[in-house]
C-alpha cells in the first residue's frame, strides 16, 4: 500500500490530489494506494477574484466553490488542519489527533497575507489578498470615496500574484475615470522595489502607462510603520506619505504549520529543490506552489506546473514505470492594465521576461480563466496548457534523492517577485 498525503486543499494541493487519483485510478481500486488529502476549509476560493470584488465590485460568492465538489473520486479529502508534519516518522498530525502516515507528502500550504507583521497596517488600511471579505470592504470604500489621496502600497515582499499591486493601481485609475472624478484622486503607488515593477523589461511597459494615467511612484519605500490616526505611512528610509485611503500588499510567510514543524525557513517557507520540488534534506517529501522558498512567482500558474511534475515524478516511483522530470521555473502572470487590455509576465528560471504589448486578446484570456479555473483543476485541461505553456519539463538529469544539507539562504534575489 502507497500512502500519498497532500496538505493544503488550495489550488496546488487540490490539483495534484486529483492528478495522483486520475495517474493512480487503477491502484487506489485495488487497494495498494491511497491520497488523502489534508485541508484546512471546505470553501475553495479562486483568490484572483479578489481584484474584480475588490474595484469592479464582483459579488465574493461567485469565486468560491464547495472543496468536494472539485476532488475526484479516489481523493479522500480530511477537513481537518494538519498540526504537525513529521518527516523522520513519516506521519502528519491533524488538529484532531488523527496520525497520518505517508509514503510520499505533498506540502501545498500557501501562503498567509498577514497585515499584523507591520506596526498599524491592519487597523490602518486595506488589502484584497488576505480573502473576499477584505476585498469587498475596498469596493464598498471605493463607493463613498469622493476625492483625495489613495495610497497603493507593497508592505512586504514576496507576495502573491507579483501583477497584483500595479494592475490594483490600474484598476483603479479606470474606476476614477468612470466615475469621472480622476482628477479629484490623486493615485501614490509605494514599492520597495527600484521601479514601478521589479522585472526591467515589464516595468518598462508599465512605467510610461503609469506617467500617462497619473499614478505617481515613489521606489525603495521599505513600509515601516503606519499611523492610522494621522493617515500617514512610514518608510525604513524615513519617508513618510499622507493618505485618505490605503490600500496595501501585506507581508506574507508561511503556513504556522511549516515553522510548527520545525521545517521552515526564517520566513515559515519550505526550502525545496527548484527542480523536483523535493523538500530539502528531507526523503520523499514534495512541496509546491506559493508554501516553497524557490524564488519564482508565487502564482496558481506556478503551483499548477509544479504539480504536475511532482505528481509524475510520485507515480513514476509508485510504478516504477516512467522517466522523472523537472520543472524548468515558467511563469505566466497576467496584468491588468485598464481600457481591457492585459499583459502576460512570462519567464523561466533561465530567461526572464520579455517585453510586452498590452492587448485585448490577453485581457480576454485572463478574465476567461476566472471561468476554467475550476475544469482546470480536475486535470481535464492539460492539453491545453500544455499547447499554451509549451515545455515547462524536462527529464531529470540527476538520480531523485534528496539534497543532503538542509541549509537555507534567502538571498535579495530570493525575495524579488519576477
Ligand atoms: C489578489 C490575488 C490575485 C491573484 N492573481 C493570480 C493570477 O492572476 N494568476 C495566478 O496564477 N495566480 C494568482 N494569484 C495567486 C494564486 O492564487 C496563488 O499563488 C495560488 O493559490 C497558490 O496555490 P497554493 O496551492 O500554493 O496555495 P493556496 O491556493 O493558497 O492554498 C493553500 C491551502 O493550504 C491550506 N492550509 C494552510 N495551512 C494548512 C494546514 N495546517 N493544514 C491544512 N491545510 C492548510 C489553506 O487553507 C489553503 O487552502 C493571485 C492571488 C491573489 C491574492
Amino acid at each position: 500500500m502507497q500512502r500519498v498525503v497532500v496538505i493544503g486543499s488550495g489550488d496546488g494541493g487540490t490539483f495534484t490530489a486529483n492528478l495522483l487519483a486520475s495517474e493512480l485510478h487503477d491502484e487506489i481500486r485495488g487497494g495498494l494506494a491511497s491520497v488523502q488529502l489534508v485541508g484546512e476549509h471546505l470553501k475553495h476560493p479562486f483568490q484572483p477574484g479578489n481584484l474584480d470584488v475588490a474595484f469592479k465590485g464582483a459579488d465574493p460568492e461567485k469565486y468560491v466553490k464547495d472543496e468536494t465538489e472539485l476532488l475526484r473520486k479516489g481523493v479522500d479529502f480530511i477537513q481537518d488542519p494538519a498540526v504537525k508534519i513529521d518527516c523522520a516518522s513519516r506521519s502528519v498530525t491533524t488538529k484532531s489527533g488523527r496520525v497520518l502516515g505517508y509514503d510520499f507528502l505533498i506540502i501545498a500550504t500557501g501562503a498567509v497575507a498577514d497585515p499584523s507583521k507591520i506596526p498599524g497596517l491592519a487597523e490602518g488600511s486595506m488589502n484584497f489578498h488576505t480573502g473576499g471579505e477584505s476585498a469587498e470592504r475596498i469596493w464598498q470604500a471605493l463607493q463613498k470615496f469622493e476625492g483625495g489621496t489613495i495610497v497603493v502600497a507593497i508592505a512586504g515582499t514576496p507576495h502573491k500574484c507579483p501583477p497584483s499591486p500595479d494592475e490594483a493601481a490600474f484598476m483603479l485609475d479606470e474606476f476614477f475615470r468612470k466615475r469621472g472624478i480622476r482628477d479629484k484622486v490623486k493615485i501614490q503607488f509605494l514599492t520597495p522595489y527600484p521601479r514601478p515593477y521589479p522585472a526591467e523589461k515589464i516595468s518598462k511597459v508599465v512605467e510610461p502607462m503609469f506617467q500617462e494615467k497619473g499614478i505617481e511612484v515613489s521606489t525603495f519605500f521599505n513600509v515601516d510603520t503606519v499611523d492610522p490616526k494621522e493617515r500617514k505611512i512610514y518608510s525604513l528610509e524615513g519617508e513618510a506619505f499622507d493618505y485618505d485611503l490605503l490600500i496595501a500588499v501585506p507581508p506574507h510567510h508561511g503556513a504556522d504549520v511549516i515553522t510548527n514543524s520545525g521545517i521552515g525557513d526564517q520566513d515559515g517557507y519550505v526550502p525545496t529543490d527548484r527542480g523536483t520540488m523535493m523538500v530539502i534534506g528531507q526523503e520523499n517529501a514534495y512541496c509546491i506552489g506559493d508554501a516553497t522558498n524557490i524564488p519564482v512567482s508565487k502564482s496558481g500558474v506556478v503551483a499548477h506546473l509544479q504539480s504536475v511534475v511532482v505528481a509524475h515524478n510520485i507515480v513514476a516511483e509508485i510504478e516504477k514505470s516512467q522517466d522523472l522530470l523537472e520543472y524548468n521555473g515558467r511563469i505566466n502572470c497576467p496584468m491588468e492594465v485598464g481600457q481591457r487590455r492585459a499583459i502576460f509576465v512570462s519567464a523561466t528560471y533561465t530567461s526572464p521576461p520579455t517585453d510586452q504589448t498590452p492587448s485585448m486578446v490577453k485581457y480576454y484570456m485572463k478574465r476567461s480563466f476566472a471561468m476554467i479555473y475550476w475544469r482546470a483543476l480536475n486535470g481535464s485541461l492539460e492539453r491545453i496548457f500544455d499547447l499554451f505553456f509549451g515545455k515547462t519539463r524536462f527529464p531529470l538529469s540527476k538520480p531523485l534523492e534528496p539534497e543532503k544539507k538542509i541549509e537555507v539562504k534567502v538571498t535579495e534575489g530570493g525575495k524579488t517577485n519576477a
